[in-house]
């Protein structure tokens, strides 16, 4: 049997970055507190439980001089705000996309405009992207939004914001906001949903397309690979949901000759790699004729040369740099004096943390592993 991996199963940046902080969060202050699971996935979350991030369900629990990091999804903007009055230090690790359509919301309704999300409404990136604004619309889908647009005549006539949840699948945005512009007489249209969850869903789309069964790894709570096992199920008549290698039976391989292998944003390589292994048995006999793990896992990165004009998401602004994702391995980012000329500029005032942003790659360095990057000299 043949395994097909795909190259964008696992951590997305995102997730990495909250791991990431999570982790040497714990470690400085030597105990901390997560709210609720920092990302959808029971080892990781019992992993950094044994590095001294403890979770907790209750933020009232929590006291002045308390660190707790926020997740992933983010967080009600009210619980953010009563942390915060009460002295508890916020770190906070909501990805960079999900806190660009916060802000989004929160503008629209500045402007005097309703804001809509299409997403889940009970998730908790959604309920967290609607507390930035009194008077969110949030539907699950076209059927939702054709309700909400029948029952009143008055509502073509709001001006409105439509974003969608990250995770959102591609089809269901693009059939609810066309549905909205048709109707409805001023509309702005923001495409919220994260590149690397359309790369992947495209992906296993594809993979699912060419193989007998698929096989999708991530957690039950997670929405990215519940999303990921509907996508499958439309181009491959047998599909597994598992959250683990020991979950897989022999049985339901039976008869294949392809078999695809996806899994969800916060799905660790370990585990990943678990699976990838269990369904490669026939291949291991014959190894050394197919690519390893590792070696699929690092096609996936960009590469990055010297000259090189590449497009990232701004993760962090420090006072000295901006800190890039561009997909490769190398850490990127721009010095204070490689983004503009004039030196009074503070990086805030030209880039934001979740902007997509066009740069010029200066210099690679391999052996240690980062990219300086450039703004001012595109
Ligand atoms: S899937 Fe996208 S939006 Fe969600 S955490 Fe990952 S990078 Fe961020």
């Amino acid at each position: 049997m043949k395994v097909l991996l795909a190259k964008s199963a696992g951590f997305c940046y995102g997730v990495k970055r909250a791991v990431e902080l999570a982790a040497k969060t714990g470690e400085e202050t030597g105990g901390c507190w997560m709210l609720g699971d920092l990302i959808h996935n029971s080892h990781v979350v019992e992993d950094l439980a044994r590095r001294g991030v403890r979770k907790t369900e209750d933020p009232a629990g929590l006291a002045a001089g308390d660190t707790v990091v926020i997740r992933s999804h983010g967080e009600l903007k009210s619980v953010l705000d009563d942390l915060e009055a009460r002295g508890v230090r916020c770190v906070n690790a909501t990805c960079p996309n999900v806190i660009r359509i916060q802000r989004l919301v929160a503008q629209a309704e500045a402007e005097g405009r309703r804001p809509v999300i299409i997403g889940e409404p009970l998730h908790p990136e959604v309920m967290g992207v609607a507390s930035w604004c009194r008077q969110p619309l949030v539907f699950d889908g076209p059927e939702a939004v054709e309700a909400w647009l029948d029952g009143d005549e008055k509502s073509r006539e709001i001006p409105v914001t439509v974003v969608a949840q990250t995770t959102c699948i591609r089809k269901l945005f693009e059939t609810s906001w066309k549905i909205i512009k048709k109707q409805c007489t001023n509309v702005k249209i923001f495409d919220t949903i994260c590149n690397a969850t359309h790369e992947r869903q495209s992906e296993a789309a594809e993979i699912a397309g060419k193989a007998d069964v698929m096989v999708v790894v991530g957690d039950r709570k997670s929405a990215n690979t519940k999303h990921l096992t509907e996508i499958c199920l439309r181009r491959c008549p047998r599909v597994v949901q598992i959250e683990r290698a020991d979950e897989l039976s022999p049985d339901f391989f039976n008869g294949c000759t392809v078999a695809g292998l996806t899994a969800g944003a916060s799905t660790p390589a370990g585990i990943i790699k678990e699976v990838y292994a269990t369904m490669s048995e026939e291949i291991k006999a014959a190894e050394g004729k197919e690519e390893s793990f590792e070696e699929l896992l690092n096609q996936s990165f960009k590469t990055l040369n010297n000259g090189d004009r590449v497009t990232g998401i701004v993760t962090a602004i420090t006072p000295t740099e901006v800190q890039v994702d561009v997909g490769a391995k190398q850490a990127a980012y721009i010095k204070l004096s490689e983004l503009s000329d004039d030196p009074n500029v503070k990086a805030e005032d030209l880039v934001h943390v979740g902007d997509q942003i066009e740069t010029y790659v200066v210099r690679v360095n391999d052996v240690e592993g980062y990219a300086e990057l450039s703004k001012k000299r595109l």
